[in-house]
């Protein structure tokens, strides 16, 4: 199963079924994308996740 990245539209394949909400790492931009729809297979830019929580 193959879609492109929203980022740099490189093509992204999983090797199992996807699932919703998954997160995978573009191989091409390395960006982190998470599944937003199966059908047809969407993916987004996942947010970035703020590390700083320390206050
Ligand atoms: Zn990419």
């Amino acid at each position: 199963m193959t879609t492109s990245c929203p980022e740099c539209a490189a093509d992204v394949s999983f090797a199992d079924r996807p699932q919703l909400s998954e997160v995978v790492e573009c191989g091409d931009c390395h960006s982190e994308l998470e599944v937003m729809t199966l059908d047809p297979l969407n993916l987004v830019l996942a947010p970035q996740v703020e590390e700083d929580w320390g206050e």
